[in-house]
C-alpha cells in the first residue's frame, strides 16, 4: 500500500468531512485546492493546475491561490454556486511536527461577511422554508397550495433575524420581497415532491438552494436549536408561541450557521416573529411589474423605481429604503411618522444639506458592528466605526435645527464615546489592513507593548552603533555591520585587515574578498530585535482582540446608533427627491378613495427629459371603484396604470410623491397584471401564464386592494379574451368581498358598454388628436371610451414595412364597414403586386406632389421612372407582375 504523506492524510479527513465544499487548505502564504477541487478552481478561477507529492512517486492536482487575495477567488465560486471550506492552520507554526488544521468556516451564498462578496447596498438574506403541503394540491407558479408555512430569514451581517408563519401561498412573495442568496430547504422536497411542495425548481433561479436532512426540520430539534443559542428556557419572548412552522424553520437556520461558522453566531442577537399581514402584500410578478428595484429587462437598478429614490449616502441607509420599498406597511401611524421625518427635512433645506454632508462621512456601522461581534474585525473596522461615530455629534448639531426636531432621531443618536476613545487612544489612525503586519496599537497604550518597543528600539540602536564602535576598537576602517535572513546580524572584515579582527569575533561564512563575523553579544541583541517583533504582533493581536471585545460590548448602542443613521439617511434622502423632482406630501386615510391630482410617473418622467410629461387624475372612491381605460396604442395607457400603482407603494412606505396633490386610502395589495411574460420553463403558455395570475388576483383581492389589469384576455382569440375580460370585471364589481378598486385597460372598446350595466364602472380614455393625417398621443386620460385603436398607425411607426401596413388598413377598412365579419367567406384579396416586393417607382409615384410641378419637371420625372423600370429592375420582377 502507498504510504500518504502527513499533510495528505490530514487534508483527507478534512475533505471527508466536507465532500460538498471546495476545501481551500492553507499551506503556507497559499490556499490549495487539491484533486478534483484542484481540478474546478483551476478552470472555474483560471488557475494554473500543478501537482503535489502525495507520496513518494505519487501527485495529486493541485491548484492555489494566495492568502491575500483569497476573498476575491471565494467571491467568484460563491458567484457560480460553489460552497467553500476553509481550512485554517490553528496550531503554532514551530517548523517541527504538522501544523493542525481545521474549517474555521463553511461560505455560501448565504453566509458570506467578507465585503468583497457583498453589495453593500443589500442584504445578503438566508432564508429557511418549511412547508406543511397538502399533496393533492397542483403547484402553479402563483401559488404553493394551501398548506402552511414557515419562513425565516437572516442577514449575519447585520445580524438580522426573524420568522414568521404564512399561508404556503405567501411564500414566493416573501422570497420576492427577500430575494435571498441561499435557501434552506428540506432534502424531502429534493426527493419527495408529493409531500413537500417547495421544489428547488420551483424557486427563482438565481436563488442558491441547499437542501438539508428532514430530521433538522424537525420541531424538537429545532426548538432546541434556538433556545440552545439565545440561551432561554422558552422561547416565548420572541412571539413565536404556537407557530411551530415558524420555530423549525428559525432553528434550522441557527444549526445551519452554527455549522457553517463555527461558533461565530455572537451577531445573531435579536430575534423576532413577524406577520405578513401588518404589510402590503406584492406578489413577485407585481414586484417585477412595476420595477420596484430592477428592471425588467436588464435587471438594473438604474430605470427602476428605486434608482429614482435612492439617494441614501450610507450603505446601511440604502438598504433600509430598499427594505422599505419591498415591504410597504399599512400601519398609518407607522407611516404618518415616516412621512412626518420626511416632512422635517422637506421643509428644512439647510438641515437637510448639513445632515447629508455629515452623512458622506459615515461607514457602515452596522455590518462593521456585527464583523467585531463575528470575530473578524481588522484594524481598519474598528477606524471606520471611530470615524462615524465623530459624525454624530455633528448629526445632533444639524437636527437641533431642525424646525420639528424629530425625537426619533435624536434619541438613539449615541455617540458612543467610549468606543471613539478606545479605538482612538488604542489604534493608530491609519492602520495596516491586517493586525499580523505589526504597527496597529497606538504607543501609550499599553506599557507592556511599550516596553517591548523600547527594548526593541534600543537593541536597534545598539546595532546600529556597533560599526561606528567596532570601528574605532579594532582600527579596522572599513569594518561593516550587516543584517541577511540567512545568518542574521554580521560583522564583515576585508581579507586585508582579517589580522587586527579580536578574538571574541567568530566566523561565519567567507566571501571572496572578505570574511563575516558574529560575536556572542551581537546575537544577543539579534534575538532581542527579532523575539521583540514577534513578540509584539503576539502582543497587538492579544490587545486588539481585546479591544475587539470592549467594543463588541456596547455592540447594543453602536447598533442603535447604525439604525438611527439609517433611518436619518432615508429620510433625509426622501426629502431631497420630493424637492428635486417636485413630490408632495401623501395624505393617507382608511377609507377606499384614492385621489391622485396631477400624478406622474416616477421613472418615466425622468426618462423624457426634452419632452414634459403630462401629468394625469385619478379618483375612485365607493361609487367609482372601477376605471375601464381604453385609448390607442402607445397613448400612455400602462404609463398611468403603472404611476397610480407606485404612487400607492411609494405613499405606502413612507414617501412624497410625483403629484400635485394625493389622498391615498391604505391599500392592503397591490395586485398587477401586466403584460405576458412566457414561463415555458415552469411548463406554462404565456397564456397560462396570463390565467394563473388572474385566477390568483380574483381568488385573493379585497376591497381594500388595488388591481392593476393591463388587457385581460388579450393571449386568446378575441370572442373568447372578450369574455374573459367582461366577467372579470362583472365579477369584481359584484362580489361582495373581492371589491377591489380596479384600473382596467383594455383594447376591446366593447368593455365601454359595462357603464350600462355596472354602476361603479367609469370610462376613461387617453386623448388623441389627428392632425393632417398624422396621430398625435396627448397623454392625457379623459372621461369617455375611446373608438378607435389606430394600431396600425403604431405599427407604421415601428416601421413595419409599408406593404403590410397598407394592406392592414384595406383590412380594416374591409372589417368596419362590415364587408367582412368573422364568419364570413375570407376577406377580398389584395393586388397580388402589394405582398410581391412593391417595386420602389411605385410607391415614389404615390408620394409625389403633381400639382406642384412645372410640367417640364414632370416630363422629366416620367422619363427617369420609365427607365427605371425598364432598366436594371426588370430582372429582379417576374413578366406577370410587370405592368
Ligand atoms: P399599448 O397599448 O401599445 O401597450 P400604451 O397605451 O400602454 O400602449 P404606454 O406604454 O403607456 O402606451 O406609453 C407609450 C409611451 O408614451 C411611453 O413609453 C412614454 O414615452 C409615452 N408616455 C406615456 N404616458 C405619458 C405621459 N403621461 N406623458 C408623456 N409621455 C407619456
Amino acid at each position: 500500500m502507498v504510504k500518504i504523506t502527513p499533510v495528505r492524510k490530514q487534508y483527507l479527513q478534512i475533505k471527508a468531512q466536507h465532500p460538498d465544499a471546495i476545501v481551500f487548505f492553507r499551506l503556507g502564504d497559499f490556499y490549495e485546492t487539491f484533486d478534483e477541487d484542484a481540478e474546478t478552481a483551476a478552470r472555474e478561477l483560471d488557475l494554473v493546475l500543478t501537482s503535489r507529492p502525495m507520496a513518494k512517486g505519487v501527485r495529486v492536482p493541485m491548484a492555489g491561490v494566495p492568502h491575500h487575495a483569497v476573498e476575491g477567488y471565494i467571491a467568484r465560486l460563491i458567484e457560480k454556486g460553489y460552497r467553500v471550506a476553509i481550512a485554517e492552520q490553528v496550531g503554532q507554526v514551530t517548523g517541527r511536527g504538522l501544523v493542525a488544521r481545521e474549517v474555521t468556516r463553511v461560505v455560501t451564498p448565504g453566509t458570506v461577511v467578507e465585503p468583497a462578496l457583498l453589495d453593500e447596498k443589500r442584504p445578503n438574506y438566508l432564508v429557511a422554508v418549511v412547508v406543511e403541503g397538502d399533496s393533492s394540491a397542483p403547484f402553479t407558479s402563483a401559488t404553493l397550495g394551501p398548506g402552511r408555512a414557515g419562513l425565516a430569514y437572516t442577514d449575519i451581517t447585520t445580524g438580522e433575524f426573524a420568522t414568521a408563519q404564512l399561508d404556503a401561498g405567501e411564500v414566493k412573495q416573501e422570497l420576492a420581497r427577500l430575494q435571498p442568496r441561499e435557501c434552506l430547504i428540506s432534502v424531502s422536497g429534493v426527493q419527495d415532491p408529493e409531500t413537500l411542495n417547495l421544489r428547488p425548481e420551483t424557486l427563482p433561479l438565481d436563488i442558491h438552494v441547499t437542501p438539508l436532512p428532514a430530521h433538522r426540520f424537525e420541531l424538537g430539534v429545532a426548538q432546541q436549536a434556538l433556545l440552545d443559542h439565545f440561551d432561554v428556557a422558552t422561547l416565548d419572548g420572541f412571539g413565536c408561541a404556537g407557530k411551530p412552522l415558524a420555530i423549525r424553520a428559525a432553528g434550522v437556520i441557527i444549526h445551519y450557521l452554527r455549522e457553517t461558522q463555527k461558533g461565530a453566531l455572537a451577531q445573531i442577537v435579536e430575534f423576532s416573529t413577524y406577520s405578513t399581514a401588518c404589510f402590503m402584500m406584492l406578489d413577485a410578478a407585481t414586484r417585477r411589474n412595476l420595477e420596484l428595484t430592477e428592471t425588467i429587462r436588464e435587471r438594473k437598478t438604474r430605470g427602476s423605481l428605486l434608482g429614482v429614490l435612492d439617494l441614501t449616502l450610507t450603505p446601511m441607509g440604502g438598504r433600509l429604503l430598499r427594505s422599505r420599498l419591498a415591504q410597504p406597511v399599512l400601519d398609518r401611524m407607522e407611516l404618518e411618522a415616516r412621512l412626518d421625518q420626511v416632512q422635517a427635512f422637506y421643509d428644512d433645506a439647510i438641515a437637510r444639506g448639513q445632515v447629508r454632508k455629515s452623512l458622506k462621512g459615515a461607514s457602515d456601522l452596522e455590518r462593521l458592528t456585527n464583523r467585531v461581534l463575528a470575530g473578524i474585525a481588522r484594524p481598519r473596522d474598528l477606524i471606520g466605526i471611530r470615524n462615524t461615530l465623530e459624525t454624530v455629534p455633528e448629526l445632533t448639531e444639524a437636527l437641533g435645527q431642525l424646525v420639528m426636531r424629530n425625537s426619533l432621531f435624536a434619541s438613539s443618536l449615541d455617540p458612543c464615546g467610549d468606543v471613539s476613545a478606545l479605538v482612538t487612544s488604542a489604534v493608530v489612525d491609519d492602520p495596516p489592513a491586517n493586525i499580523s503586519a505589526g504597527g496597529v496599537i497606538r504607543s501609550g497604550f499599553s506599557a507592556e507593548l511599550d516596553s517591548i518597543a523600547t527594548a526593541a528600539r534600543d537593541a536597534k540602536a545598539w546595532v546600529a552603533n556597533l560599526e561606528k564602535e567596532e570601528r574605532k576598537r579594532t582600527g579596522i576602517k572599513n569594518l561593516k555591520v550587516g543584517y541577511n535572513k540567512v545568518f542574521g546580524y554580521y560583522i564583515e572584515v576585508t581579507k586585508a585587515n582579517l589580522d587586527a579582527v579580536p578574538d571574541e569575533y567568530i566566523r561565519k561564512q567567507t566571501l571572496v574578498n572578505a570574511e563575516r563575523f558574529i560575536t556572542p553579544e551581537l546575537k544577543e541583541y539579534e534575538a532581542l530585535i527579532l523575539s521583540a517583533e514577534e513578540r509584539q504582533v503576539e502582543v497587538e493581536t492579544r490587545l486588539f482582540r481585546e479591544i475587539c471585545q470592549q467594543v463588541g460590548a456596547l455592540a447594543e448602542s453602536l447598533l442603535k446608533t447604525a439604525r438611527a443613521l439609517a433611518r436619518l439617511d432615508v429620510a433625509a434622502a426622501l426629502a431631497e427627491v420630493a424637492v428635486r423632482c417636485r413630490y408632495v406630501r401623501p395624505e393617507l386615510s382608511d377609507d377606499d378613495v384614492l385621489e391622485i391630482v396631477a400624478g406622474r410617473h416616477p421613472v418615466v418622467e425622468q426618462a423624457l427629459p426634452d419632452e414634459p410629461f403630462t401629468p394625469n387624475d385619478l379618483h375612485l372612491n365607493t361609487d367609482e371603484r372601477i376605471l375601464v381605460i381604453t385609448g390607442p396604442n402607445m397613448a400612455g395607457k400602462s404609463v398611468y396604470l403603472r404611476q397610480n400603482a407606485l404612487i400607492v407603494l411609494m405613499a405606502q412606505m413612507g414617501s412624497f410623491v410625483p403629484a400635485e396633490r394625493a389622498r391615498i386610502g391604505i391599500v392592503d395589495r397591490i395586485f398587477t397584471r401586466i403584460g405576458a411574460l412566457d414561463e415555458v420553463s415552469s411548463g406554462q403558455s404565456t397564456f397560462m401564464v396570463e390565467m394563473v395570475e388572474t385566477a390568483n388576483i380574483l381568488n385573493h383581492a379585497t376591497v381594500r386592494s388595488l388591481l392593476v389589469l393591463d388587457e385581460i384576455g388579450r393571449g386568446t382569440s378575441t370572442y373568447d379574451g372578450l369574455s374573459i375580460a367582461w366577467a372579470v370585471v362583472e365579477y369584481l364589481h359584484n362580489h361582495p368581498e373581492r371589491r377591489a378598486r380596479v384600473l382596467f385597460a383594455t383594447h376591446y372598446h366593447e368593455l365601454t358598454e359595462l357603464t350600462g350595466h355596472l354602476p361603479m364602472v367609469r370610462n376613461y380614455n387617453l386623448e388623441v388628436v389627428e392632425e393632417g393625417g398624422h396621430v398625435v398621443f396627448l397623454h392625457k386620460v379623459v372621461s369617455g371610451g375611446a373608438d378607435r385603436s389606430y394600431g396600425i398607425h403604431v405599427a407604421q411607426l415601428a416601421g413595419v414595412p409599408r406593404p403590410v401596413v397598407h394592406r392592414a388598413e384595406e383590412l380594416l377598412a374591409q372589417l368596419e364597414s362590415g364587408e367582412f365579419r368573422p364568419g364570413t367567406p375570407a376577406l377580398k384579396p389584395s393586388q397580388p403586386v402589394l405582398f410581391a416586393d412593391e417595386h420602389p417607382v411605385v410607391e415614389e409615384l404615390r408620394e409625389l406632389d403633381v400639382s406642384t410641378m412645372t410640367p417640364l419637371e414632370a416630363i422629366n420625372k416620367l422619363y427617369e421612372l420609365q427607365r427605371r423600370v425598364e432598366g436594371a429592375d426588370a430582372r429582379k420582377f417576374p413578366r406577370g407582375l410587370r405592368r
